[in-house]
This record gives C-alpha cells, sequence and structure tokens, in this order.
C-alpha cells in the first residue's frame, strides 16, 4: 500500500484527513510534533514524531515510509494570535513550510496538498469568493499561508512540485462515527466554545462583535463539515497523482451564516438556550468569507453533503461529550 505524509496528523483536520486516506487505501504518516496535536488521535497509521523546523526528522521520515504525496496540515492557525504575535505565525508557518518542501523535493516526491484558507482573501465586503478572487489578507495568519501558496507557485516553476492548493472556509464538526474530533487548548473556535456554554462547560459564549455591517450586525462565516473537507482531500490526492497538475480550489458549502444565526442553530439542535456575552469585535476578523466556488465540485466531484449546520453541530456534540484525548 502507499504511505502519504500527513504533517499535523494528530491535529483536528490532519486526523480527519488520516481516517479518510486509510479508507481510501493508503497509509497516513501523521508527521506531527504533539504540540497541539494528540497522539491518540492517530488511530489510522503510523506517528513519527518530528517538528516541521527539523529537516533531519522530515529526511528520516522520507526515508522510512517512501510516500508517494505529502499532505501538508501542521500549522499555527487562530487569527487572533496571529494578530498579537505574527513572529510566531511568520517563523513557524512559512519557515516550517519551506523546510517540508525541500524535504518532499529531496526525496523526489512532486505531490503535494497544502491546506490554504480563505482568511487569506482579507476583507472584501461580502462579496463571494472563488479562487480568482484577489488576495488582500489582513491578518499574519492569512499572510503567511498566502506566502505558502507563492512558495508553492515558486516550486512548481524550478522544480516540477505539483500541489493542489485547498483555501478552506470554516471548519467545524466531528467524525459522525465519533473516531476523532475538535480538541484545542486553549478553544477558541465558536462551535465548540457554544457547545461548551450550553452544557455548563463555561459561563457564557462572547459574541465577538455586534456592530459589523451585517443583517444582524455579527460576522458572517461559511461552515463546511470536516469529513466532507478531508474528503476533498482524497479527492485531490487523486488528482495528483493522475497527473493533473497544479491546482486551486475552494472549500466551503457556499452558504454563509452569522454568528448569531449558529447561536440560534445550536439552540434547536440541542433544545437549550446559549448564554451569551456581548464582547468587542476580535482583532483580524474580516466582516464575511463566503465561498462562491463550484470548482471542488465541478472538477473534483465533491459532494459536501454533510455541511449543513445541524450536522455541523450534531456531530461536534457527539464528540464534545466523548472522553476527552490526554496528552
Ligand atoms: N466567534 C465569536 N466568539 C467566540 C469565537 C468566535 O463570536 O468565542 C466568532 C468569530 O468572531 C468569527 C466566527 O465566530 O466571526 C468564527 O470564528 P472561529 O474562531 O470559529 O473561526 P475563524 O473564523 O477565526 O477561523
Amino acid at each position: 500500500m502507499q504511505h502519504v505524509i500527513v504533517t499535523g496528523g494528530a491535529g483536528y483536520i490532519g486526523a480527519h484527513a488520516c481516517k479518510a486516506l486509510s479508507r481510501a487505501g493508503f497509509i497516513p504518516v501523521a508527521f506531527d510534533n504533539l504540540t497541539t496535536g494528540w497522539g491518540q488521535a492517530v488511530k489510522f497509521g503510523p506517528l513519527f514524531k518530528g517538528d516541521l523546523m527539523d529537516r533531519a526528522a522530515l529526511d528520516a521520515c522520507f526515508a522510512q515510509y517512501q510516500p508517494v504525496a505529502v499532505m501538508h496540515f501542521a500549522a499555527l492557525s487562530l487569527v487572533g494570535e496571529s494578530m498579537t504575535n505574527p513572529g510566531k505565525y511568520w517563523r513557524t508557518n512559512v519557515n516550517g513550510s519551506l523546510n517540508l518542501i525541500e524535504a518532499t523535493l529531496a526525496a523526489g516526491v512532486r505531490n503535494f496538498v497544502f491546506s490554504s484558507t480563505c482568511a487569506t482573501y482579507g476583507e472584501l465586503d461580502g462579496v463571494a469568493l472563488d479562487e480568482d478572487t484577489p488576495q488582500t489578507p489582513i491578518n499574519a495568519y492569512g499572510g503567511s499561508k498566502l506566502a505558502i501558496e507563492m512558495m508553492l507557485r515558486d516550486f512548481q516553476k524550478s522544480s516540477g512540485l505539483n500541489s493542489v492548493i485547498f483555501r478552506y472556509f470554516n471548519v467545524a464538526g466531528a467524525d459522525p462515527e465519533g473516531e476523532v474530533g475538535e480538541q484545542h487548548v486553549p478553544e477558541t473556535h465558536l462551535i465548540p466554545l457554544m457547545l461548551d456554554a450550553i452544557e455548563g462547560k463555561r459561563p457564557a459564549l462572547t459574541v465577538f462583535g455586534s456592530d459589523y455591517n451585517t443583517p444582524d450586525g455579527t460576522c458572517i462565516r461559511d461552515y463546511v463539515h470536516v469529513s466532507d473537507l478531508v474528503d476533498a482531500h482524497v479527492l485531490g490526492l487523486r488528482w495528483l497523482m493522475d497527473g493533473k497538475g497544479s491546482r486551486v480550489f475552494c472549500l466551503g458549502s457556499g452558504r454563509g451564516f452569522s454568528v448569531r444565526e449558529v447561536i440560534e442553530a445550536s439552540r434547536i439542535v440541542t433544545n437549550r438556550e446559549v448564554p451569551i456575552i456581548e464582547g468587542q469585535r476580535r482583532a483580524g476578523d474580516a466582516t464575511s468569507l463566503v465561498s462562491g466556488s463550484h470548482r471542488a465540485v465541478s472538477e473534483l466531484g465533491w459532494t459536501p453533503d454533510r455541511s449543513t449546520l445541524t450536522k455541523m453541530i450534531g456531530d461536534a456534540l457527539l464528540w464534545s461529550r466523548k472522553p476527552r484525548f490526554e496528552a
């Protein structure tokens, strides 16, 4: 069977990708330093404990497993933190990715799937975003991801590295079978924080800003189910292995929901009120980020049919009631 190196394979999205790869007949090798990921989330293939800053560790992993491709998830990904500590984001995300790309090329591998983000677009005033929309990021997280996209284009030209770049919208939910799910320390994401507030594990959810230029004053995001998202990665891997070359795909549901709409959906799914506090805006948050792209559907045959708010919140709730991973 063919191996695929999955950086960040012990993290939220990476662990779901490992499950999808394993189902598709590959052996996922989780390359992870376990600073934010969980050893217990690595269930579908081997764990190679290593850091992207450690080129020798990368070379050893490639030599041991002779992969056919790389899926690169490992990154710092918090918009708010990237505004207060931009150096950490530029250093970790960009330098780590450069090391990985160079190790990939040195090992003779030419198939690279990269996790990018709609945060590369910035503040575009409600425009539906697609692969051709200009990228003008407003936070260091988005900036660092855009730099890596640019790096991949340069290495395609210089060395024939073929990449599928996925620009994610807001990833949510959990494996519907409950094998893996979202567990961040500290948690900063809307849906898990909301479920914690409903279950009394925290006093309330703070709504970050009610004065945005949207119908209800709160930010609008496009939420996509993590299992749909990782299915697209397997399709992207096959695209590369079929020799179709480099391509960018947006991964969103195409529907935008405000923070208040997500709160209302959670109230309906759980039949419980969400205690909320009206807070200040969070630095770096764009008003609205919604995908207007059908490329992944039309070209990859992607079917994001789990990406409804009800399904995402329901699967996140199922996961939130499971025992936590332990370090
Ligand atoms: N949000 C919020 N309160 C929270 C966490 C998030 O109001 O405690 C809002 C945030 O401002 C954004 C949306 O929920 O508009 C999604 O944020 P999240 O951190 O989940 O994802 P991001 O958009 O940063 O990738």
